[in-house]
């Protein structure tokens, strides 16, 4: 497995539910950001399911994961947040959904996108890959090719002044196998921090701590360092 040291200078990441950029690419993204890249955020839900607790509103759940995410978003160096207004647990594939990744890409035109791997649907842990993160996984490596880079793709955006955008580098989180790795010894911290932020998810965050930063140990030491990310590339470069 190849180490990835070069960085993009702009990053977006694409994920389902509040918590998942920083679980997903957040050591990664932190360090990148030190280094001097700007990172941008699309959360495709609003999470209002995600509690198990019976006594709060969707209304109310959603307020607390969006300044959840905000901060948590900060803790990682984030420049810009967006939430689209959908429902935790209702995203399917849609020309629609494709069509607002492809519309953020074309704004914030990064030159490398982080999401869901929408290929696994049982992890290398044993897990079930939640149906909003192959949707949004999806949705998102079609956005990434060939829908954001072709004019005639979603021509009403183009004609309210966006400009087709070509990605250079995909990244997919949660891959089986992974072909890159990145050494987050000095920002595993700071993605910790980040999940902290999150705190309606976690009843006991000293457990969700734990399995973080053994799930980054273990990777790591596969690779000689003290903490690792691992990811899927997929590159337009030459
Ligand atoms: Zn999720």
């Amino acid at each position: 497995m190849e180490e990835q040291v070069e960085f993009p200078q702009r990053i977006l990441v694409v994920a389902a539910h509040p918590d998942d950029a920083e679980f997903g690419c957040g050591g990664t993204v932190a360090k990148w950001v030190k280094q001097g890249a700007t990172a941008f955020y699309l959360i495709c839900t609003n999470g209002d399911k995600g509690s198990d607790e019976a006594n709060i509103s969707s209304e109310d759940l959603a307020r607390v994961r969006d300044t959840e995410q905000r901060a948590a978003a900060a803790v990682i160096g984030a420049s810009e947040v967006t939430i689209l207004p959908r429902r935790d647990g209702e995203l399917v594939y849609s020309i629609d959904l494709r069509g607002d990744v492809v519309r953020w890409i074309r704004v914030w035109k990064p030159e490398a996108v982080f999401t869901h791997d929408p290929s696994v649907i049982i992890t290398p842990t044993g897990r079930i890959n939640h149906a909003d993160h192959r949707a949004t996984g999806a949705a998102t490596v079609d956005a990434y090719y060939p829908f954001s880079r072709s004019p005639l793709q979603y021509p009403e955006q183009i004609a309210e002044g966006l400009e087709p955008h070509t990605v250079m580098d995909l990244y997919l989180w949660g891959a089986n196998p992974p072909d890159v790795w990145v050494d987050v010894s000095d920002t595993a911290d700071q993605k910790v921090a980040a999940l902290r932020c999150h705190a309606s998810q976690f009843g006991d965050f000293e457990r969700t701590r734990v399995f973080a930063k053994d799930r980054l140990k273990a990777v790591g030491e596969e690779h000689g360092v003290a903490y690792a990310e691992t990811f899927r590339r997929v590159s337009a470069r030459g």
